[in-house]
Parts: C-alpha cells; structure tokens; sequence
C-alpha cells in the first residue's frame, strides 16, 4: 500500500476538486498505475511563485506520504485532440519545483495524476 500525496495548483483550486486524480487513485490508473495499491496521504495547494512548496512537502511527508504526484494540469491542458503536453499547463516552472521539492524531501516526485497526454510516460524523480 503506498501512501501517496498529491500537490496540486491554486491556479485550478476553485474548478477541479481533483475528481479524475483521486479516481486514477484508488483504481492504480493513469499516473498511479505503476502502484498495486494507493492510500491518500494529503493533498496540498502550491501558491505562486511556488516558494510554499518545500515546506508543504516536507509535512507532507511528515504525515507519512511515500510519494509526492504533481497534477497533470500543472503541464499539460485540455484541447480538441484530448490532453497535450505541447501549450503547457498552469506552471512554467514545475520541473524546477520538482526538483527542489525531491531534493529538499528525499521523497520520489512523479509528474502526472489524471488523464495523462497521449504517449507520455510519467517523469519521476527518484
Ligand atoms: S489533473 Fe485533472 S483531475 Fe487533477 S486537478 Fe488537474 S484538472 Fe483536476
Ligand atoms: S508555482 Fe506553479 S504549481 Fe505553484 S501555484 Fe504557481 S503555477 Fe501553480
């Protein structure tokens, strides 16, 4: 059972209340497939310019996550064709974020959640 923690960003907080992401979840899908089987560990809220961010990890993983994902809409958007990485997502600075959050914490960091983009395998950091 892996305790699993979400970051998600403010710039969707009060549109998406992370339906798809809790439902790839609990059903080991999309961005969690690669788990026999999930536990929420918490769900945190990155706040522009993202300098909350580590210290939100790190209680994250205080409360006993094992493993931090990024949501999909931070990098990729919605279109015509489905989710694409190509316009980007809400953050122009994730993978940086990233970084700092997994060097910071010690904690594998996994870009991705819901309705991953066509042909995109999941970034871990690890
Ligand atoms: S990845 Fe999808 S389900 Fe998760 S918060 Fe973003 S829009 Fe909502
Ligand atoms: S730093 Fe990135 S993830 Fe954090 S709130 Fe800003 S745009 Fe969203």
């Amino acid at each position: 059972m892996t305790k699993t923690a979400i970051i998600r960003c403010e710039k969707n907080e009060n549109r998406c209340p992370l339906t798809n992401c809790f439902k790839c979840m609990v059903e080991q899908k999309e961005g969690f497939a690669r788990y026999d089987d999930c536990m929420p560990a918490g769900v945190f809220t990155c706040r522009c310019p993202g300098d909350n961010a580590v210290e939100l990890a790190k209680i994250i993983k205080s409360k006993g996550a094992e493993v931090i994902h990024f949501c999909t809409c931070t990098f990729a958007r919605k279109g015509d064709r489905g989710w694409s990485e190509k316009e980007g997502g809400f953050c122009d600075t994730l993978d940086a974020l990233i970084t700092r959050i997994h060097q910071e914490t010690g904690l594998p960091c996994v870009k991705g959640s819901a309705h991953l983009p066509k042909d995109y395998s999941p970034q871990i950091w690890e």
